[in-house]
């Protein structure tokens, strides 16, 4: 066999169990820190100030505005209460918007994170930090971004509501699917890959069944982790091209942009890339495009892009923006049949492979 790649792990600590969360303190003990600015979104606000207060003299206090997309006027603002309260350390609590803020923060001031996650977008495994300022959302990588700590505890995401968890799942899934076909994988990035998928498969109909399963709420968190790490790892193609055209230019809802789009950037891939997408036919069962939709349908995610403000006539655009720069990808890419993937993601129609 002809193997040959090229590997690297990330240096961060991943901390992962049931009431980890409780060491967050030891963990800003061993970064060398001792005052430690809690970040998170409005919504999370009162979990922000319990982690603050656990954390006793080794908080500075909370920040609590963490928005999607990372606004930068949103950072500078942050920025300026960790210069106030003199902080040494940011602990971001929450979802990719509370992580991005983190890591935002982290690249303007080389304050080393803690990252608590509450979704299942992976952001805090990845050394990207996507960042929108007038309108237009920009996406950089750099290794002061990646966390130096992070802690998956699944006792705090009992509470995700099953909405979010079922798309913030597609969302981690699509990072996994799209990570078995992308240019620089290896087989280590393969395996974690189809573990996280299955994780993440097996997990999501329990809890929506029965969204306080813990047993569940541990497999989806660890397919999350693995899921997220292997978008920190490899570069991502047309799937993530045209999430971040949507969420960047027609300002639609992150994980439900994933969810809906998945079936059908994997189905127009699946011909070209038969044999890297085998792992996601022998989990989901069927054609991959096909099979992802129908497990996306049964787990009652939403399925078309018109149910989220996008309308048909930004079709045309959002062809254009996602083709207008080249990038890898298994199938190549023309403006009339992404146009085509587009309409079919904008109805919620069944993929054709
Ligand atoms: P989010 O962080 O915006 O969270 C959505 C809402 O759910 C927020 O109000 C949040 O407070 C709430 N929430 C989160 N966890 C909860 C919990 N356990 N219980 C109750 N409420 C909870 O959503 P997201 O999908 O996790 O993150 C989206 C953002 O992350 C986008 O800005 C996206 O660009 C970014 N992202 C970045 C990367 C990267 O590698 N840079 C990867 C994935 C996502």
């Amino acid at each position: 066999m002809n193997l040959s790649f090229v590997y690297q792990g990330s240096p961060a600590h991943i901390v992962f169990g049931e009431g980890s969360s409780r060491h967050v303190g030891e963990w800003v003990e061993k970064l060398g820190a001792s005052r430690a600015l809690v970040l998170t979104t409005p919504h999370q606000k009162a979990e922000g100030e319990a982690m603050a207060t656990a954390l006793g003299g080794l908080a500075v206090g909370t920040y609590d505005n963490a928005t999607m997309h990372t606004p930068v006027d949103v950072t500078e603002a942050a920025v300026a209460r960790v210069l106030d309260l003199k902080a040494d350390v940011v602990v971001a609590l929450g979802g990719g918007s509370t992580t991005g803020l983190g890591k935002a923060i982290a690249y303007r001031t080389d304050l080393p994170q803690i990252v608590v996650p509450t979704t299942y977008a992976g952001s805090e495994v990845t050394p990207i930090l996507g960042q929108t300022e007038g309108g237009e959302k920009t996406t950089l990588r750099s290794p002061k971004v990646l966390p130096e700590v992070v802690i998956y505890d699944p006792g705090l995401t009992l509470g995700l509501s099953v909405a979010m968890s079922v798309t913030s799942g597609l969302n981690a899934i699509a990072h996994a699917a799209e990570a078995l076909y992308a240019p620089d994988g290896n087989p280590i990035t393969a395996l974690m890959a189809a573990e996280g998928m299955r994780a993440i498969r097996q997990a999501l109909p329990v809890i929506i069944a029965s969204a306080r399963d813990r047993q569940a709420r541990t497999d989806a968190l660890y397919g999350a982790w693995l899921c997220g790490s292997v978008l920190g790892q490899v570069a991502m193609s047309l799937h993530h091209k045209i999430c971040h055209t949507l969420g960047g230019s027609f300002d639609t809802p992150h994980a439900e942009t994933h969810a809906i789009m998945l079936p059908h950037t994997i189905g127009f891939n699946a011909g070209a890339a038969g044999k890297e997408l085998q792992p996601v036919s022998d989990i989901f069962g069927g054609t991959p495009g096909q099979a992802l939709y129908d497990f996306a349908r049964s787990v009652g995610s939403p399925m078309a892009l018109k149910d989220f403000g996008l309308k048909e006539i930004d079709l045309d655009r959002a062809a254009e923006i996602a083709t207008r720069n080249p990038y890898a990808n298994p199938r190549p890419i023309d403006r009339a049949s992404i146009r085509a993937l587009l309409q079919d993601a904008w109805e919620g129609s069944r993929p054709p492979l």
